[in-house]
């Protein structure tokens, strides 16, 4: 197997239970250490069999993020990409289901040459070569691989094996980051390290000893704790890190660095110390912990707001944009399948302005028509992100146009007024999994428009997730009634952005403007809704 000398591989597991952050501390890492001039990227194992989590349903899974490339992905590569701030690609999430149906093609195709097909080596082998695979897009120095899931999981094994066998062969380059839950009990007022204990004895069955441990606690623990677990689990006290709860994620890597963590990884890979500043990091957390900010309340319209996760990237978004306008942003979830005409608006008064998000399926349509009119009538800002487009044009169509049963082919087929359809390459695709209009595509932009006076830009590139369009017939009928069609392909054949041109501010795009935002870097879309947002309600 080839692989670059140079590059450093730090991997990543972690013990006692799911959800304590590995995303978040594997970006986290990788902000200090790209603070310190290195090239970093992150890549994310995921032991499930589905190839991507596209056709996963939110509930389970939390948002699909989408790469500048297409690929439909894990919502901890929206973390990565906002911490250390570069686009991701394919090869930076690799999922059981993708490793099985490589090796099941290549032994369709005969490529084993008779041999008998297993876990090890096969598979394994397949997984080494998509760690190396990843350090080949850009020669990097650094690159953080997450193992999903937790020590003990079944479906995990060939991973940990496959990373126990490359550190193995590759002593010098890797190390391992095992983060593990330091729970505090009230009943006796002290902090717990059995449980980070019988991880790293799991971790050690399975022939890997880790070198670094990353505990997670409700509150900061004192020395000895750190002590105790570096004398059970064979590594330095220095290599014990703390990461207590913290208000914002955000916050994390300035933790990190606090508790030296780049001092101790920088030592075990071999590479010289430097000194770095997280400045950009520390004036952001200012901000957002800074008292006393006005603050505007959006109502975010969707189906799964039970569960935030399924609209990572846009509340994250919102709380960039807000944070760029010195503002505090209350997210005032409505669930559309709950909001009917008669107790709509009530819900409804409460928000100075709307956003309906992605999502598919015919649940809850009615309730988003009932908001985006609502935004319209009553002049407050309007975000429609590519469902929340075509809700924006569907309502506008049925209460202006007075087209009544005009719907999207998505939930009425055989509506009167298709006035979204499918995309012209979608109607013969029998398959669901990565089969939409995917990732990054041009946008031309009109330049007498808001969308303009927004991105003060020709021409701009966003993601996309979608199979259904603008239906081009309706155009001229919706322009002379009040839509302008403010930014389209360059070859003017689908509509990106419709924006109402008697309203302050209503602008519903195609694309997802979501994935591109960052912590200190807010999109201009989002920013500018929470700017008009804000200037509204304080006026
Ligand atoms: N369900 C719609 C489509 O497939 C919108 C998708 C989305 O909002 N991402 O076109």
């Amino acid at each position: 197997m080839k692989k670059n000398k140079e590059t450093k591989f730090i991997f990543i597991t972690g013990g006692v239970t799911s959800s304590l952050g590995k995303g978040i501390v594997g970006a986290s890492l990788g902000v200090i250490l790209k603070s310190k001039g290195l090239k970093v990227t992150l890549q994310k194992f995921d032991p499930y069999l589905n190839v991507d989590p596209g056709t996963m349903n939110p509930y389970q899974h939390g948002e699909v993020f989408v790469t500048e490339d297409g690929c439909e992905t894990d919502l901890d590569l929206g973390h990565y990409e906002r911490f250390i701030d570069e686009n991701l690609s394919r090869i930076n999430n690799i999922t059981s289901g993708m490793i099985y149906s490589e090796v099941l093609a290549k032994e369709r195709r005969g490529d084993y040459l008779g041999n008998t097909v297993q876990i090890i080596p096969h598979v394994t082998n397949e997984i080494k070569n998509h760690i190396v695979a990843a350090t080949k897009q850009n020669d990097f120095d650094v690159i953080i691989t997450e193992i999903g899931g937790t020590i003990g999981d079944i479906e995990s094994l060939p991973f940990l094996e496959a990373i126990r066998q490359f550190q193995f062969e590759n002593k010098e380059n890797c190390i391992h980051i095992h983060l593990t839950l330091v729970p505090y009990l009230n009943s006796s007022g002290e902090f717990k390290t059995k449980p980070t204990q019988h991880s790293v004895k799991e971790l050690r069955a399975i022939g890997i000893q880790t070198d670094v441990i990353v505990c997670r606690s409700s509150k900061i623990f004192p020395q000895e704790i750190k002590q105790k677990i570096a004398l059970f689990c064979d590594v330095k006290t220095d290599d014990v890190i703390m990461c207590p709860d913290a208000k914002s994620i955000y916050e994390v890597p300035i933790y990190l660095k606090n508790e030296a963590i780049d001092t101790v990884v920088l030592q075990k890979l071999g590479l010289s110390q430097s000194n770095s500043n997280l400045v950009e990091w520390e004036n952001y957390i200012n901000i957002i912990y800074q008292k006393n900010k006005p603050e505007v309340n959006i109502g975010l319209v969707g189906k799964y707001t039970a569960l935030s996760d399924s609209y990572l990237s846009v509340t994250e978004a919102l709380k960039h944009a807000a944070a760029a306008n010195k503002c505090d942003c209350k997210i005032t979830w409505i669930n559309s399948e709950t909001l009917h005409q008669s107790d709509g608006s009530k819900k409804l008064d409460e928000c100075d302005s709307i956003l309906i998000p992605g999502g598919f399926g015919d649940r809850g349509i009615t309730g988003k028509l009932i908001a985006a009119q609502y935004a319209r009538e009553t002049n407050i800002p309007y975000l429609g992100l590519c469902l929340g487009m075509h809700i924006a044009a569907i309502e506008f169509a049925r209460n202006i146009l007075n087209l009544e049963d005009a719907h999207s082919t998505e939930f009425n087929p055989n509506c009167n007024d298709p006035i979204i359809d499918f995309l012209p390459n979608q109607k013969q695709l029998s398959e669901m999994g990565g089969t939409m209009r995917l990732g990054a595509y041009p946008c031309v932009i009109e330049q007498n428009s808001k969308l303009f006076s927004i991105y003060k830009q020709k021409e701009i590139s966003e993601r996309h997730r979608h199979r259904y369009e603008f239906n081009n017939a309706y155009k001229a009928l919706f322009e002379d009634n009040g839509i302008k069609f403010s930014g389209n392909s360059p070859d003017g054949k689908l509509v990106e952005v419709i924006e109402l041109t008697d309203h302050p501010w209503f602008i519903a795009c195609q694309f997802h403007p979501e994935f591109k935002s960052r912590p200190y870097k807010a999109h201009p879309l989002f920013f500018d809704f929470i700017k008009q947002t804000l200037k509204l309600t304080s006026s």
